[in-house]
């Protein structure tokens, strides 16, 4: 019988708080190892292994402070975690692929498999930072530390991982998450007659401005450009909902469930927007 966790709800929050990017620490991986089409968010075709022409010397960006005007608004969105500094400083003990040549075709392989470990990381983090049954926290707690032990691997073995065997039971967990929250959620509000589950939706464009959209399941919906402003969206989960350029302008996204820094990077905002703690404010977003 798997062993009860006491119950702490800070912990997922600070472990949650912590998965931020350490750009000074890592060998620019998220600038070399991914494949990168030409698009609106970024201005040339990159492959997987080859270093963006704007990286230097030192792993920092030459544009870092135009990206945006420069075609590179993709490069402002992209939030790795922490998966970065992991693999530079812990899985290649701080071989700098430039240096050391002969580990880089290895590092840029495991890259993407650290940044995935970490997005699962996150989202079960933050499960375990909300007050969910007894039960489901001992397993979210127990499927933390299995991601936890996997970042810590030896490159070989991290290439082994079958990502989609690691996800299905995190998919679980985070489904049951959402499920616990959002419906304590909607017992608060009082039960009414609009639809909660709206699962996959496809909203794109749509004038959404001033909604009470509380506790809705937005999992996995589409967004893009709907206009969100002073829209009421606590207690919603946008687990993989795509928000590029959603205007959330004065929007209420304070207990929004499963919202990342990218969804929010990738979207327009304002200083009167509320974002979950562990979300920051993007620098491009105007008063
Ligand atoms: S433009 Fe800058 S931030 Fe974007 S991939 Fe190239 S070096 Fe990295």
């Amino acid at each position: 019988m798997s062993e009860v966790k006491k119950m702490d709800f800070t912990i997922g929050k600070k472990i949650r708080e912590s998965l931020q990017a350490d750009c000074q620490s890592c060998f620019g991986l998220c600038c070399t190892a991914l494949n990168i089409a030409a698009s609106s968010d970024f201005a040339i075709h990159k492959a997987a292994g080859t270093p963006c022409p704007n990286l230097q010397s030192d792993f920092s960006c030459q544009i870092h402070h135009k990206l945006r005007d420069q075609g590179f608004k993709g490069c402002t969105v992209f939030d790795c975690l922490g998966a970065g500094q992991k693999v530079s400083q812990t899985t290649f003990h701080g071989q700098d692929w430039r240096q050391f040549p002969e580990v880089s075709e290895k590092m840029f392989r495991v890259f993407p498999i650290m940044d995935q470990l970490y997005e699962m990381i996150a989202y079960v983090a933050e499960a375990l930072s909300y007050k969910v049954d007894s039960s489901l926290y001992n397993k979210l707690h127990l499927q933390l530390e299995q991601l936890q032990r996997a970042t810590e691997l030896e490159a070989d073995a991290l290439l082994a991982i079958d990502i989609p065997t690691f996800r299905l039971p995190v998919n679980g967990l985070l489904l049951e998450t959402s499920e616990q929250i959002r419906q304590s959620h909607i017992v608060k509000i009082g039960k009414n007659t609009r639809k909660y589950d709206n699962r996959g939706v496809d909203w794109m464009g749509k004038n959404l401005k001033g909604k009470d959209l509380r506790a809705t399941d937005l999992r996995g919906s589409y967004l893009i450009a709907a206009n969100l402003q002073n829209a009421d969206l606590r207690g919603v989960d946008f687990i993989g909902a795509d928000l590029r350029d959603a205007n959330l302008r004065g929007a209420d996204l304070s207990t929004s469930m499963f919202l990342t820094q990218m969804q929010i990077n990738s979207a327009q905002g304002n200083l009167q927007t509320k974002l979950p703690s562990h979300l920051k404010r993007p620098s491009h977003w105007v008063v």
